[in-house]
C-alpha cells in the first residue's frame, strides 16, 4: 500500500523503529504493573485491557496508517517540491528542530485535549465540533468498574474512541515534518512524548514524584515543585484522570509550561486522587465495543443528571 502512494523506505523505517520501542516499553510498565500487585483488586479490570487492546489494534491497523496515506497525499499536492527537502535542517540543527517539534507538538495536542473538556463554546458549529472531540476523548476518563476501584494504568494512554487519533492535529503536524524529511526529530520526539506519556499514566506502586513532592527538606521539595511546571508527572496527569474538578486540570501528557503559562490548568497535588475514572453508564460498564465506537450515545442517557461525576470536567 505504501508504495503505490510513494512513501519512502526511510518514513516507514522510522515508524516500524517507533511501533517496536513502543510495544517494548508498554509490555515493561505493564509488567511491572502485574508484578507490583497494581492490577488487583479492581484497579484493573478485564474491561480495561480489552479496551486497551481494541485501541492500540485499531491505532495500528487503522488509524496511523490512513492517517499517514492522507497526510502525505495532501502534503504531496501540496507542497510536491518539499518531500524530504528539510533533512538539512535535523543535520544541521538537531537539537533546536527537536525542542521546536516537542513545543509544537504539545501545544496542538494540549490545546485540543483542552478543547474536548471545556464548556460547551456559544457558537453552534464550534458547539457540535467539541461534542464530537469530547465523545472521542471520553472512554480514556473511563477505567476499572462502577464499584469506584478503578485506577489508571500505562495502557490507558492509547485508550480513546475510534475517531480521536484521526483527528488530532499534533499527528498531521508530527506527519507532515516526516514527509519534509524530519526523520529523526520525529522518532525522537514521538518516542520521547509517548514513552513520558505512559510513564505518567503508569500506575506505580512507589510514586517518587509524591516522594520528593512531600520530602522533609524544603529544597527538595520546591525543586520539585519547580520541576511540575516544566514537566508533567505522573501524580499531575493521575489527578486529571481523577473524579473530581481536576479532572479539567493538567491538559499535557509531557510539558506542562502551556497548562502553566497559558491555560492555567496546572495543579500539583501532594497526594493520589481518591477516586479515579468518569462514573460509567451502565451501557460503557458493559460493552467495551461500545465505549470504542458508540461512546456519543451515553450523553443522551436520560438519567445524565445523576451523574454530575461524568460531567466534572466541564465545571
Ligand atoms: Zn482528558
Ligand atoms: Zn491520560
Amino acid at each position: 500500500m505504501f508504495e503505490f502512494f510513494n512513501i519512502s523506505e526511510a518514513v516507514q523505517e522510522t515508524g516500524k523503529v517507533a511501533a517496536i520501542v513502543t510495544a517494548l516499553f508498554l509490555i515493561l510498565f505493564s509488567l511491572y504493573e502485574i508484578i507490583s500487585g497494581q492490577t488487583q483488586g479492581g484497579k484493573k479490570t478485564w474491561n480495561d485491557w480489552a479496551m486497551s487492546g481494541i485501541s492500540l489494534g485499531f491505532l495500528a491497523a487503522f488509524q496511523r496508517p490512513v492517517l499517514t496515506v492522507v497526510v502525505f497525499l495532501l502534503m504531496a499536492w501540496l507542497f510536491p517540491a518539499y518531500n524530504g527537502a528539510m533533512a538539512w535542517l535535523e543535520t544541521q540543527y538537531f537539537w533546536p528542530t527537536l525542542i521546536i517539534f516537542l513545543l509544537v507538538d504539545e501545544y496542538l495536542h494540549g490545546r485540543t485535549h483542552l478543547f474536548a473538556h471545556s464548556r460547551k463554546p456559544k457558537n453552534r458549529l464550534l458547539g457540535k465540533v467539541q461534542g464530537f472531540y469530547k465523545a472521542a476523548h471520553r472512554p480514556h476518563h473511563l477505567n476499572g468498574g462502577q464499584d469506584k476501584r478503578g485506577e489508571v494504568s500505562a495502557s490507558q494512554t492509547f485508550v480513546e474512541n475510534w475517531a480521536w487519533w484521526l483527528f488530532l492535529p499534533n499527528y498531521w503536524f508530527g506527519l507532515a515534518c516526516l514527509y519534509l524529511g524530519l526523520y529523526e526529530v520525529f522518532l525522537w520526539g514521538s518516542l520521547s512524548k509517548v514513552v513520558w506519556g505512559m510513564h505518567v499514566h503508569t500506575n506505580w506502586k512507589w510514586q517518587y514524584d509524591l516522594w520528593l513532592l512531600n520530602h522533609r527538606n524544603s529544597f527538595v521539595r520546591k525543586s520539585m515543585r519547580a520541576l511540575c511546571h516544566i514537566f508533567i508527572f505522573p501524580n499531575m496527569h493521575h489527578h486529571h484522570h481523577s473524579r473530581s474538578a481536576n479532572s479539567a486540570k493538567n491538559m499535557a501528557n509531557f510539558i506542562s509550561i502551556f497548562d502553566w503559562l497559558l491555560w492555567g490548568t496546572l495543579k500539583i497535588e501532594t497526594e493520589r486522587p481518591e477516586v479515579y475514572g468518569w462514573r460509567q453508564y451502565d451501557t460503557e460498564s458493559a460493552s467495551v465495543l461500545h465505549r470504542f465506537f458508540r461512546s456519543t450515545e451515553p450523553l443522551k442517557d436520560p438519567h445524565r443528571g445523576e451523574n454530575a461525576s461524568a460531567h466534572a470536567s466541564q465545571k
